[in-house]
C-alpha cells in the first residue's frame, strides 16, 4: 500500500494507521477516538450487560438479525455520511473498485471459481492501477469456442496497445483451437471405424 492513512467509518476522516484502533494483524474501519466515543455510549447504556452474554447475543441468529436491521436503520438516517464515505473510498481505492466490477461481471458469467484467491485478484487490479496497465485475461472469459476462468493464474498485466493487439489477435487463436478441435474429431471418428472394422 502507498498510503498509511486510513479512512474512518464513523467520523468520515483520513487519519494515519497509528490512530485506529488494532484487530488482529490490521486495523479495524474506526479510529481510536471514535472507538473510545461508541465504547463510553454503550457502557452507559447498558452498563449491566456483560462482554460474555453480548456476544454470545451477537453470535445468535437473533442476534445476528438485529444486528442488521440496526445497521440498515444507520444506514437510511445518514444517507450523506454513506455517500461521503463510499465516494471517498472509491477515490482511495480505484483498483479495489476495479476488481469489484470484474468480480461482478465474472460472477454474472459464472466465470469464477470456488477456489479462485480474490485478494490475489484485487491485488493483480490494483497493481495494473498503479502501473497505468490493463488487467488482461489470459482466456477470454466469453469466446465462442472457449471461456476463461476469472482466477489469478488467468490474468495478467498488459500494457493498453499490447491489450488491443490481443484482442485483434484472439480471432487467430480461436481458429487454432478450432482446427484442434477437428482433429480431435477426425481422430476419435477413425478410431470408432477402426475397431468396427475390427
Ligand atoms: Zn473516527
Amino acid at each position: 500500500m502507498i498510503h498509511t492513512l486510513r479512512l474512518c467509518t464513523v467520523c468520515i476522516e483520513e487519519k494515519p494507521e497509528g490512530d485506529f484502533v488494532k484487530r488482529g494483524n490490521g486495523y479495524r474501519n474506526t479510529c481510536k477516538q471514535c472507538h473510545a466515543e461508541i465504547m463510553k455510549r454503550r457502557r452507559t447504556e447498558d452498563p449491566e450487560s456483560g462482554r460474555e452474554s453480548r456476544s454470545r447475543y451477537k453470535k445468535s441468529e437473533k442476534g445476528k438479525e438485529a444486528n442488521r436491521r440496526h445497521q440498515k436503520g444507520w444506514r437510511d438516517r445518514n444517507r450523506d455520511k454513506v455517500n461521503r464515505y463510499y465516494s471517498l473510498y472509491r477515490k482511495r481505492n480505484p483498483g479495489k473498485i476495479k476488481a469489484l466490477t470484474a468480480k461482478r461481471y465474472a460472477d454474472k458469467t459464472k466465470a469464477t471459481p470456488k477456489w479462485a484467491d480474490l485478494s490475489a485478484i484485487a491485488r493483480i487490479y490494483q497493481e495494473a492501477r498503479e502501473k497505468g496497465m490493463h488487467v488482461d485475461h489470459i482466456v477470454p472469459l466469453r469466446s465462442e469456442v472457449v471461456c476463461g476462468l476469472h482466477c489469478e493464474a488467468n490474468l495478467q498485466l498488459m500494457t493498453p496497445a499490447e491489450n488491443r493487439r490481443k484482442s485483434n489477435l484472439w480471432p487467430l487463436q480461436k481458429e487454432v483451437i478450432q482446427g484442434r478441435e477437428e482433429g480431435c474429431r477426425a481422430l476419435a471418428t477413425g478410431i470408432v471405424k477402426a475397431l468396427q472394422e475390427a
